[in-house]
């Protein structure tokens, strides 16, 4: 019998035990990134954690849907509706469509995920392929009585809503501390654009037509929109960074809220922080590092995966080099050894189960690497390899996988003459050119079947 899962949940701030509205299903939107630009390990940190709820929810017998949305249109460098739009200021600057800017980073999130064994959504969806439900959303919101026309688009008045605020806690006061945003023609400072007008209709690279004029969509209906559309108006559960809690979730909320009368999603689910020098790594700042640019400094994919399961998805994770290093000498000798287990036809249930509890216990990863470090430390714990073929389900750290090495050509010929000289039956000399292979950093073991080559491993 598999555990259940408990999630903390942001919109009550306790652990829950996760209901799903239909059973045996989960429906998961997870808020994507806007393609302007790479996305840096900050941002993929934060589709790691909800790539292990997915998993941990298959695993428990769930049948899933997640939904990733790509923001390429409407998302402003300013929270405050103002300042330009991310996608146009990018492809303006590099000289191309703003479609051919959204692919080209798309893709590569595509494949950065990949590499960090990030499972692929049931669906991608794309806010400028959606434009036309996002304008149906506007307009029920419009017969509702929840927006106003301001010189610069439509807006939804956030005084309308009776709850808005409630995923952040925020109080009256919080709204008004949010003063700092010049209110201008807005009626409430936490007022926010739900279509925006072009300034000079023919001037922007992506602009539509609606019953309000020329222009784009606010970057927070995008979502409401998308995920209504794939997962109805109420699903299960709705993941993002922390950052998403105060303005774009909030805003979900209200809009999503208002308009079908209903509530929108039961749990809210947010990743903490990847930081560096103490600071959240953020795109517009420049701090950024990516997958790439880790692997051209010698590291895998996987050793960044490794690194973010060693600490809780809701505690903030600073990231250094030497960090990295350790998370990669770990991971490497935790491969070393599992790859010298044996097959036993058992699992190992003492183990397995307390797995499955840390894991269903808000994802507890830190915990559940624990529990696979204690099983191997365990002189007397059988069935070591197929219980932890089971684990890797959620951990996706390809722990059993075998690295197939491309041995050098100069091995090759050497192991060659090594046969050679055994099939001969001169041993001493078999035996030397042996030891000069393992001088070489290269082990031949002799099985039943034949022999193995392998890379000598440093424990
Ligand atoms: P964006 O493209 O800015 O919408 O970001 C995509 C996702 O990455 C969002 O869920 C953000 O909350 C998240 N994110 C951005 N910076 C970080 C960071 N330093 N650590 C963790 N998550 C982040
Ligand atoms: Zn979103």
């Amino acid at each position: 019998m598999h555990e259940k899962l408990k999630i903390y949940n942001t919109l009550t701030r306790k652990k829950e035990d996760f209901k799903p509205i239909k059973p045996g299903f989960a429906g998961i939107y997870t808020c994507g990134p806007t393609v302007y630009w790479y996305q840096h390990i900050g941002n993929l940190r934060s589709y790691i954690f909800p790539d292990i709820l997915k998993r941990v929810l298959i695993y428990d017998g769930f049948k899933v849907k997640q939904i990733i949305n790509i923001t390429d249109v409407g998302h402003l460098t300013s929270d405050a509706d103002t300042g330009e739009d991310k996608m146009e200021k990018a492809a303006k600057k590099e000289g191309k469509a703003a479609k051919d800017i959204a692919d080209y980073y798309f893709k590569i999130f595509r494949e950065d995920l990949k590499k960090i064994n990030v499972l692929e959504p049931s669906e991608w969806t794309k806010a400028t392929e959606n434009i036309k439900e996002q304008i149906e959303l506007i307009k029920k919101l419009e017969e509702k009585g929840y927006t106003y026309k301001t010189s610069d688009g439509i807006y939804f008045n956030t005084s309308k809503f009776k709850d808005y605020g409630k995923l952040a806690g925020l109080k009256k006061e919080g709204i008004k501390a949010g003063k700092r945003i010049a209110v201008g023609e807005k009626k409430n400072s936490t007022d926010f654009a739900l279509w925006k007008f072009s300034e000079t209709p023919g001037e922007r690279l992506q602009e539509w037509n609606s019953p309000w004029g020329i222009g784009f969509p606010g970057w927070h209906i995008e979502c409401s929109a998308m995920s209504m559309k794939y997962l109805g108006e109420h699903f299960d559960i709705h993941t993002g960074g922390q950052d998403h809690i105060q303005i774009h979730h909030t805003n979900e909320i209200a809009q999503s809220e208002a308009a079908t009368g209903k509530k929108f999603v039961n749990y809210w689910v947010h990743g903490a922080w990847l930081l560096f020098r103490g600071e959240k790594i953020s795109k517009s700042s420049g701090g950024l590092y990516t997958i790439s640019e880790l692997e051209k400094k010698g590291f895998e994919p996987l050793d960044f995966r490794y690194l973010c399961l060693g600490t809780h998805y809701r505690k903030p994770l600073s990231f250094t080099f030497e960090n990295l290093e350790t998370a990669k000498n770990s991971y490497q000798r935790l491969k070393n050894i599992i790859k010298e287990l044996k097959e036993s036809g058992k699992i190992n249930k003492k183990y397995l189960q307390e797995f499955e509890k840390a894991v269903n216990d808000d994802m507890d990863m830190p915990r559940a690497l624990q529990v696979l470090w204690n099983l191997l430390r365990d002189k007397k714990a059988e069935g070591k390899k197929e219980t932890i073929k089971e684990m890797d389900k959620i951990f996706g750290l390809d722990l059993l996988r075998e690295d197939k090495i491309e041995l050098p050509a100069e091995i090759k010929s050497m192991v060659k003459q090594r046969e050679e000289m055994r099939k001969k039956g001169r041993w001493e000399e078999a035996d030397r050119i042996r030891d000069e292979i393992k001088d070489k950093g290269y082990v031949i073991e002799d099985t039943k079947d034949g022999f193995l080559v392998k890379k000598e491993q440093k424990m």
